[in-house]
């Protein structure tokens, strides 16, 4: 291609809307442009990478023995009420109406539509193990669209689902994927780590993510720094001990504590330490109050706690509502005397002894609360947000936190979809069996700005051979000799099936090494009237920044060796 005549509007000034360097590269280097919040059009390099990716993940999915398929973008209420989801996913589907009043959403992801295509053709055993993907773009109406295509409205997801005859199969299936995923990855020359994962409104069971470890990344994972468990904090378990406190228990004792509500205003107040305290958190779970116990240097997990209890929404109460659900007083609310609520405690506050909470009366709390003596819990359950150093829940090392991109997610969903679409076969003994389903997830673009974040530089991205837009960019420096022996070089390159940018513009040569860095080309090769002296052509590779002559006699094939060479 020539750069005269490519698509590639870059921009020298970081964009004042992009907070992240993927966003910001993808800006500059002319991938995209955004048309709203979360809505992009893709450019010519872009989209080069896009399909490059694609085309990995297809091959991946193709020799796993998944089928590609398209399915549709409008999907019909019908369908979603019927599993139960049109609820469920809430605002993050866009709804809309055609002429006739009916109800349809842009599909956020596809259970339903490829259960309701399955469950009328599969009929036997025999059309089982089966697994469907497709490559194709998804609307999520995100809270917070941002950092680019990292977070979109709409994106391009591959999505697969597998059907078995049983969990078993299931199992088998789930493991295919996980393999075929982690080639995939590699093939795209990212470097990619599955962890644990939460299964969120998807449902189902086991599930893994597959995380891009980067700074910018909105996820955060626990990893252990002597075994394999790695999982995201959402469901990161930390090791638990119960600790014997062997502490004697002291007398309990009302004190004054105007105004300290905080636990950090609490602690400086009375002297003492947040690991001393009881956090006491009054929520609505759906709608019903619930008193959340935790020791006051831990954070609730949310998620843990829906899980746990089974709940869609959690929305603390409003101050001036902490006497008709609780009977007591926003800051000052603790297990203590409390009657007729719901009481569910964090494992590591049934071992704290003489500690700090609230007494359930305006500016006072307690001294030398003991769970057990003091105040009763039916439900002890690990709801804190696991922390750097805590223990490995597996072995005795310990975790440490790092942030990552969600790439990928697998899920084991069982019969989540199939028993509530109906979704059967007949076994070998004519009896109707219940289809076993897994899902499993990609996200294209998210992936494009994932690389970025693990491969770029101060001078612009970096990518790896398998997913460059091109692989050679040729500069010619100068006119006459150089250009004609540019020319020739770019057309043998091309003619070897390699994917290669001519810088033909009339520029200088600065402004055509920027853009070369910027773009990210793997191999640079300048061909300059004074290497023309010396009889070589100068190669530079992008990674490293390795400078190497070529002979110009042997030309292409030097092109073609160091190309080899090249990660
Ligand atoms: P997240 O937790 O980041 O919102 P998710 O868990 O809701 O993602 P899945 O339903 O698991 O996403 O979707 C499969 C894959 O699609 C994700 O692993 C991610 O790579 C990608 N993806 C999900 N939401 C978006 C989005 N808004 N923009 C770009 N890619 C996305
Ligand atoms: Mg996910």
């Amino acid at each position: 291609m020539r750069m005269s005549r490519l698509y590639l509007p870059t921009l020298k000034e970081i964009p004042a809307e992009a907070e992240i360097v993927s966003h910001q590269l993808m800006l500059r280097a002319g991938l995209m442009r955004s048309l709203t919040a979360g809505v992009y059009t893709y450019l010519p390099l872009g989209y080069r990478v896009i399909r490059k990716i694609e085309e990995i993940v297809r091959q991946a999915m193709d020799e796993s023995g998944a089928q590609e398929i398209l399915m549709p973008v409008i999907h019909t209420a019908e369908l979603w009420k019927e599993s139960g989801r049109w609820d469920r996913f809430g605002p993050l589907m866009i709804k809309f109406e055609d002429r006739k009043g009916r109800e349809y959403c842009l599909g956020p992801t596809h259970e339903e539509v490829i259960t309701d295509l399955i469950r009328d053709e599969i009929r036997s055993y025999k059309d089982l193990p089966l697994n469907l993907y497709q490559i194709q773009t998804k609307v999520r109406d995100e809270i917070r669209p941002r950092f680019g295509v990292m977070r979109g409205r709409e994106f391009i997801m591959k999505d697969a689902y597998s059907f078995d005859r049983d969990f078993a199969g299931l199992d088998k299936s789930y493991q295919i994927m996980y393999d075929a995923y982690t080639k995939a990855f590699a093939n795209c020359g990212l470097e990619v780590r599955a962890v644990e994962a939460d299964t969120g409104p998807m449902g189902g069971k086991d599930s893994h993510e597959f995380m891009v470890l980067a700074e910018a990344g909105e996820d955060e994972i626990a990893f252990c720094q002597q075994c394999d468990y790695a999982a995201n904090v959402e469901r990161a378990e930390a090791g638990f001990k119960a600790q014997e406190d062997n502490e004697e228990m002291k007398p309990l004792e009302k004190v004054k504590t105007p105004g300290q509500k905080a636990i950090d205003d609490i602690t400086a107040f009375l002297n003492t330490e947040a690991g001393k305290t009881i956090k006491s958190l009054g929520l609505l779970a759906d709608g019903e109050p619930v008193l959340v116990l935790l020791r006051g240097d831990d954070q609730l997990n949310e998620i843990k706690l829906k899980n746990y209890l089974d709940v869609l929404e959690l929305t603390p109460v409003a101050d001036e509502d902490f006497t008709e659900y609780f009977n007591s007083v926003a800051g000052f609310i603790g297990p203590v005397g409390l009657k007729g609520v719901r009481v569910v405690a964090d494992l590591r506050v049934k071992s704290i002894r003489n500690a700090v909470a609230g007494a359930n009366e305006e500016d006072y709390h307690y001294l030398n609360v003991n769970p057990g003596r003091d105040f009763q819990v039916e439900e002890y359950v690990d709801l804190r947000m696991v922390r750097a150093g805590d223990r490995c829940p597996r072995c005795e090392g310990s975790l440490e936190i790092k942030s990552g991109i969600e790439v990928g997610h697998i899920f084991k969903l069982g019969t989540k979809y199939s028993e509530s679409l109906g979704a059967t076969y007949l076994d070998e003994n004519g009896k109707e069996q219940v289809i076993v389903m897994g899902s499993y997830g990609i996200g294209i673009t998210r992936l494009v700005a994932a690389a970025i974040e693990q491969h770029h530089d101060e001078n612009g991205i970096i990518w790896p051979k398998a997913i460059a837009p091109y692989q050679v960019i040729i500069l010619p420096l100068g006119k006459g000799k150089a250009e004609e022996l540019a020319e020739g070089l770019y057309e043998k390159l091309k003619a070897a099936g390699i994917e290669v940018l001519i810088d033909d513009r009339d520029e200088r040569a600065g402004v055509k090494f920027n853009d070369a860095d910027l773009i990210g080309i793997p191999l640079r090769i300048t061909i300059g009237s004074r290497a023309l002296e010396r009889g070589v052509i100068e190669a530079k590779i992008r990674r490293t920044g390795e400078q190497i002559d070529i002979p110009l006699v042997e030309a292409v094939d030097g092109v073609l060796d160091l190309l080899e060479k090249i990660e």
